[in-house]
């Protein structure tokens, strides 16, 4: 069989424009004088301009306005499409576009050269994606990192994050009655996956289990390392039914997680206490509690969520 990465042929013009009317990325197609000739639907979503109020007019022309970190204006300077288009070389950059209701959404883009078959370019295409979630994770890492309270090996918050965090919602509690849980993680037969398969490929899998954690949690929930293998969700705003959801979710999601190594899949499984802030108590007492709930999770079978 041929490994060769090439579009099949047969695939008609309608199979590829249903491919990029599919895309999350923005993407739009401009001529050699840069008048957009294609919009597509995610570009549309990005930006708020329809393809109608875009099409058969000049990226310069004041549409999307983008301007750079120093808060340079691209189109009139230094534009990533004419440089493609004079050089023929692919280009990215992060940039900020303009929104048609006003505000600045930063983007990261990627432009390519498009050539007719003698290799001539005629035109470019560029693929935008919207970064405003990660822009905003990535903010608040580079803040924590400065306070100290990033664990260096998973790069999630560290448990003196999680403390303050515990504290920070006991506290909104008491003045906005906003209910909380906690989440008491810990990885199963950790010391036999290390001894097995070695300290180093251990620390890949609470690499990928931090990641798991973290990508997968609700906006304002947050999760961090406790130390060793175990990991504390705080988890905001949860009825104990909604708790039990998360938990559960997490459970699931590191159970069918892997590790590739020489065609094995190395797996692990956790094994969760979860329970609710009562009112009045403190957060040693909520985390003991959760700890124990733990506890009840490994005698049982480990792999399973304990509520109380
Ligand atoms: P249980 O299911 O009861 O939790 O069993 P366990 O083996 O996971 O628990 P135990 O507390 O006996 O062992 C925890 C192991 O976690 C032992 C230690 O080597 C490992 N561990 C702790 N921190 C790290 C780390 O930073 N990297 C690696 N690779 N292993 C770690
Ligand atoms: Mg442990
Ligand atoms: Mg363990």
């Amino acid at each position: 069989m041929s490994r060769e990465n090439v579009i099949p042929a047969g695939f008609g013009k309608e199979f590829y424009e249903e491919i990029v009317s599919q895309l999350h990325d923005g993407l739009y197609i401009v001529d050699r004088d840069r008048v957009i000739r294609f919009w597509n639907r995610a570009a549309e979503l990005i930006t708020g301009f329809s393809a109608g109020e875009v099409v058969g007019r000049t990226c310069s022309s004041n549409i999307l306005t983008h301007v750079d970190t120093e808060g340079n204006n691209l189109c009139t300077g230094n534009c990533p499409l004419s440089d493609v288009i004079s050089g023929g070389q692919n280009r990215e950059d992060e940039v900020f576009l303009h929104h048609k209701a006003g505000h600045r959404v930063p983007v990261s883009v990627r432009v390519s050269p498009l050539k007719n078959e003698k290799g001539e370019v005629v035109g470019a295409v560029e693929l935008f994606t919207d970064l405003r979630e990660k822009e905003a994770v990535r903010i608040r890492l580079a803040e924590l990192e400065k306070l100290a309270m990033i664990d260096n090996l998973t790069q999630i918050p560290n448990r003196r994050f999680m403390e303050k965090e515990i504290l920070g919602r006991i506290a909104e509690k008491d003045r906005l009655a906003v209910p909380f849980g906690v989440l008491f993680m810990d990885i199963d037969h950790f010391k036999k996956f290390n001894d097995t398969y070695g300290h180093d490929t251990g620390d890949e899998v609470l690499k990928f289990v931090a990641r798991t954690l973290a990508d997968n949690s609700r906006p304002f929930d947050v999760c961090g390392r406790w130390g060793g293998e175990e990991f504390v969700g705080v988890i905001r705003n949860a009825d104990p039914d909604e708790l039990v959801r998360v938990a559960e979710r997490f459970r699931m999601l590191i159970e069918n997680s892997y590790l590739a190594n020489n065609g094995e899949k190395l797996c692990v499984t956790i094994s969760i206490g979860a329970t609710s802030h009562i009112d009045g108590e403190s957060s040693e007492s909520l985390l003991k509690r959760a700890d124990s709930l733990l506890y009840k999770s490994k005698e049982s079978g480990r792999n399973r969520v304990t509520q109380g």
